[in-house]
């Protein structure tokens, strides 16, 4: 009888996508995935270090996961980045740990999961690859069918380029991923395309910053000539980006928005602070002035584009006035979204060491009046697009309600309205008739 897996993940789609990853490799020797980590032999918490709040949930994971380890003996492991930070420590402070595989120890999970369960040895594979070999993805299998209903998965990650050469003061990412590496292009393309004849729909190109793709490979196409390769492959109707760096985004790649009939027209482009004072303390290599040109262009380019950010508050050294700033930056760019932190100082970092540490209750009311301003834009937005016709993208049954169907929008929103599973995977016009803070409703036009 074959074994089951149970993968918990936190952290970003990098991350999901390397779960998605453990799961196709585990498959190939007999496991296959569970929900309910009770009934898994093997227990994966794929992690995050580059925020507080979800390292200090591997631990509490971990925590819940003993007693299965105790009755029954499952195999417990943590992946990411805390487990390629941490490496060996993992193991002295958590007796009943097995496995810790490092961000790039991912092709070596089947052998360690072997060596656990064959020697009863405790593994630890933190090593970095230069290569960039463990990028290469096993491929996904056919679609499962069920009764007469062919599953069709409609969208995937493909992780083009990994790791970061930018080294922002506060970020732990450039430590635990390494340095900038890119995927060959013709292996990216033939990925696509394998997953265009699976019923794959949407491509969603990951990195940790995309626009920094090809870079180190002589005679490699840059980030956009990639998107126009992409763009040419049969099947795929859309086609996503995640992360740009701001001071890396080119004009070109502003370009792609108008000359790809497939390029989604949404980017996400973290400004972090909306002071160029602190800006320079994140060591994030452009300015107020310089992120609000480019954002200009884009909407000169793609009027219809739509923003959203990452942005930190009470960085050290923050002041109120820098703060203003943020938030007459969020009031001019008027974001669709936005993803807002209180800077939480990550060991080993630069910034880490920087003194003049904002208080804890003052990061908490920035924060609590940045997400209130923004969470009225976010509506005045969503309400904007009523009576609109947009092309939803249909992914599957939708949570709220049995009769009821969900998509996208190309720039990126939910869409719920009634429908059968018979028009997932496809394309859809929708007359939007209600908005919320988080999605919206509509009927077919
Ligand atoms: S660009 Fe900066 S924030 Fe983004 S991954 Fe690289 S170092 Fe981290």
């Amino acid at each position: 009888m074959g074994k089951h897996v149970f993968i918990e993940t936190y952290g970003c789609q990098m991350n999901e996508h390397d779960s998605e990853r453990m799961l196709r490799l585990l498959e190939g020797v007999s496991y296959s995935e569970t929900k309910e980590a009770k009934e898994a032999d093997l227990i994966l918490i794929n992690t995050c270090s580059v925020r507080e709040k979800p390292e200090h949930k591997v631990y509490s994971a971990l925590g819940r996961f003993k007693k299965l380890k105790e009755e029954k003996g499952t195999i417990i492991g943590v992946a990411g980045c805390v487990a390629q930070q941490e490496g060996e420590r993992l193991l002295d402070r958590i007796p009943y740990l097995d496995m810790v595989i490092g961000t790039q120890a991912i092709p070596a999970l089947p052998n360690l999961v072997k060596k656990v369960e064959a020697l009863g040895q405790r593994v630890c594979e933190t090593g970095f690859d230069a290569n960039g070999e463990y990028l290469k993805t096993p491929l996904p299998q056919k679609p499962p069918v069920v009764g007469s209903i062919r599953l069709v998965k409609v969208k995937s990650y493909v992780t083009i380029m990994q790791g970061c050469d930018r080294f922002c003061s506060f970020c732990i990412v450039p430590y635990v991923r390494g340095r900038e590496r890119s995927l060959p292009s013709y292996e990216i393309i033939e990925e696509v395309k394998d997953l265009a004849e699976t019923g794959v729909k949407e491509v969603c190109l990951l990195g940790q910053n995309v626009n920094g793709y090809g870079k180190g490979i002589g005679g490699e196409l840059g980030f956009s000539e990639l998107l126009h390769r992409i763009n040419e492959v049969n099947g795929i109707e859309r086609i996503r980006f995640t992360s740009s760096h701001p001071a890396d985004l080119s004009e070109e790649l502003i370009q792609a928005f108008t000359e790809l009939t497939k390029l989604c027209d949404h980017i996400h482009l973290p400004f972090q602070s909306g002071s160029s004072r602190i800006l320079k303390a994140m060591h994030r290599g452009y300015t107020k002035e310089s992120y609000l040109e480019k954002i200009d262009r884009l909407k000169e380019v793609c009027p219809s584009i739509a923003l959203t950010a990452d942005v930190i508050v009470g960085f050290t050294g923050e002041e109120e006035m820098d703060f203003e700033e943020t938030l007459e930056l969020l009031q001019r760019v008027r974001f669709d979204d936005l993803f807002s932190f209180k800077y939480s100082p990550r060991k080993g970092t630069r910034a880490a060491q920087y003194e003049d540490r904002v208080e804890e209750k003052v990061k908490q009311d920035r924060l609590t009046i940045l997400q209130g301003i923004q969470k009225e834009i976010t509506l005045q937005k969503n309400q904007a697009l009523v009576g609109s016709v947009e092309e939803i993208l249909v992914e599957g049954r939708s949570k709220q309600s049995d009769r009821d169907v969900t998509g996208r929008t190309r720039s990126n929103k939910v869409v719920n309205f009634e429908g059968d599973l018979g028009i997932v995977g496809k394309l859809v016009h929708v007359r939007i008739t209600k908005a919320f803070p988080h999605s919206l409703r509509g009927e077919t036009a």
